[in-house]
């Protein structure tokens, strides 16, 4: 260590370690009568909220909850997931957001992985509580959250949450401890093996959510969150703890709308009728919005959509913004809590016209500030800064997971020599904008070429009949990998291979593709298989085409 000047603290000086219950301060004090609304069944203010934070708190404590405790939540996105969002981690326990969306062995995994003590589970899940049950080895009790009128359940219930609320009181005196106690958890499937737990301290959450704050908040064309606009999240809580906005508007004391189950005929309902301006998916999400019944006939004039999680393509990009919507990319990973990097437009950027601006929001972005960030080649050396060189992203920052949970061996291979290793091969521009070509596992290697599939995405899916597009790489004897695209038509429209070859053709001919990058093979389907959170699930792809 360095000697630096350390100047020990006057007596009573007090440290304020980073906490969540310090997030909680200032909404309520900026705007105590904003509400938080739960889809179309309740509404409530920000005085109530923190009420009832303090509520839950001692309904948890009663429930035999202790600091160090796991409580594991099964609900769709609501007030009371904020309210857990808050109460668990401020009692000192962790929250473990599970996966409602695994199937029922992987669920099971993860509970018994993350040794989840009480279990708070919404009516809807119990069919697959009860399914699993038996085989927990860890919990000691459950907490119905019940929507509707109670149904019926073999699972030894400790109470049902809001009742448990209404006997507790409203005074909660939360201590202070380590801000380096864990806070959140939750599971990320790979591409092979079992879910692996990632887990976010206290301190790290505190420091997200300030960064995100600013982030988000001051820059030039993108104030995509002021303290005056709505929030809606369109990206499950249970997944990176909703990207981390919940925090941030609470701690704004914004008017936040958790809309429940994700439907996109009520997601675009509850736009309209709660005048939501801020929400961030993934494009498959977004394209859904987009398409349904209500989608089509609504305008999304001023809706601040942040897209991430995977690529976004030009194609759906312009029909968003064609109906009005402003669209930003973000990029990070289940990992890295998650911002990394955000659309960045400088004043010769924003004095193009819209449609201009759509190749420049829908890149990776620019990191995000705090954020380390570098691109380098299969020696460790830094990749040139030209916006073509490609390279692994690595990174630091002060809120990425620290390992996974009881698995050493995967936590050094994540963080071998020092940096976050992303698995994501990017090029960056001279002015820092980083652009991801693709998950080094889903590359094409074709004839000693590498073929990014996601540009391949965005070129087809700028044809006006293509819906949605997944291109994936398969054996081929001559060249190793040829591209192959699964291809989803737009209602009413007509495609066939031969059109698709045109269109490309002038990509080629542009000199923007080489022909090998010409699919061998399209498949028109009626539907792309997903993962559990939305996204083209392209290894279910790749073993479907191999086997
Ligand atoms: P997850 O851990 O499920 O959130 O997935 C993280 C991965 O999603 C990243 O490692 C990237 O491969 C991908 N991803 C996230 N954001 C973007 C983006 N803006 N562009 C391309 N890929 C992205």
């Amino acid at each position: 260590m360095m000697a630096t000047k350390i100047i020990p603290p006057a007596e009573g000086a007090y440290a304020y370690p980073l906490l969540i219950k310090q997030l909680l301060l200032s909404g309520v004090r900026y705007e105590p009568g904003r509400e938080i609304v739960y889809a179309d069944k309740l509404r409530y203010s920000y005085q109530t909220l923190n009420q009832r934070i303090r509520r839950l708190a001692n309904a948890l404590t009663a429930a035999g909850v202790k600091a160090g405790d796991t409580v594991a939540l099964l609900d769709w996105d609501s007030h009371r997931y904020l309210e857990c969002f808050f109460a668990v981690p401020m009692i000192g326990a962790v929250l473990h957001t599970v996966n409602i969306r695994l199937s029922p062995e992987q669920v099971l995994y993860t509970m018994n992985h993350a040794e989840d003590d009480l279990v708070l589970v919404h009516d809807d899940f119990l069919p697959l509580v009860e399914q699993i049950q038996g085989r927990l080895t860890t919990v000691k009790g459950f907490m119905r959250l019940t929507d509707d009128a109670p149904v019926d359940t073999c699972l030894p219930m400790v109470g049902e949450y809001e009742s448990a609320l209404e006997e507790a009181s409203d005074q909660y005196a939360f201590p202070d401890f380590d801000e380096n106690s864990v806070a959140t958890l939750f599971y990320t499937t790979g591409t092979t093996g079992d879910p692996k737990g990632v887990y976010f301290t206290h301190r790290q959450l505190v420091l997200h959510t300030l960064n995100a704050v600013g982030t988000l908040g001051v820059y030039q064309g993108q104030p995509l969150l002021r303290s005056d606009d709505v929030y809606m999240p369109i990206t499950p809580m249970f997944h990176v703890h909703a990207w981390g906005v919940p925090y941030v508007a609470t701690l704004m004391g914004i008017k936040q709308v958790y809309p429940g189950r994700y439907e996109p005929n009520s997601l675009v309902r509850l736009y309209r009728e709660e005048k939501v301006t801020f929400s961030h998916c993934v494009p498959t999400i977004l394209q859904m919005i987009l398409n349904c019944e209500e989608g089509k006939a609504t305008r999304f004039d001023g809706w601040k959509m942040l897209l991430g999680g995977s690529a976004l393509t030009l194609g759906i990009a312009s029909e968003a913004s064609a109906k009005g919507m402003v669209v930003h990319a973000g990029y990070g990973m289940s990992e890295t809590c998650p911002l990394l990097c955000l659309t960045y437009l400088r004043d010769e950027d924003l004095a193009l016209p819209g449609e201009a601006q759509l190749p420049i929001r829908i890149k990776t972005g620019t990191p995000v500030p705090m954020v380390d960030l570098k691109i380098i080649d299969a020696n460790g050396d830094d990749v040139a800064h030209d916006g073509e060189s490609l390279g692994e992203i690595v990174v630091r920052a002060p809120w990425l997971t620290q390992g996974y949970l009881k698995d050493k061996e995967k936590g050094a291979e994540l963080w071998h020599n020092g940096w976050l290793h992303t698995g994501d091969m990017a090029s960056i521009d001279a002015l820092g904008c980083v652009e991801i070509k693709d998950r080094i596992k889903d590359v094409i290697k074709t004839g000693g070429e590498w073929i990014s599939s996601l540009e391949l995405e965005s070129l087809i899916s700028e044809h006006p009949a293509v819906m949605s597009v997944a291109v994936v790489g398969i054996v081929d004897e001559q060249w190793g990998e040829r591209p192959m695209a699964m291809v989803v038509c737009e209602p009413g429209q007509y495609l066939d291979r031969k059109l698709l070859e045109v269109h490309l053709q002038a990509f080629v001919d542009g000199g923007r593709i080489n022909k090998w990058a010409i699919p061998k093979q399209f498949k028109f389907v009626a539907e792309i298989p997903k993962t559990s959170v939305g996204k083209i699930n392209k290894k279910l792809i790749r073993e479907s085409e191999a086997g």
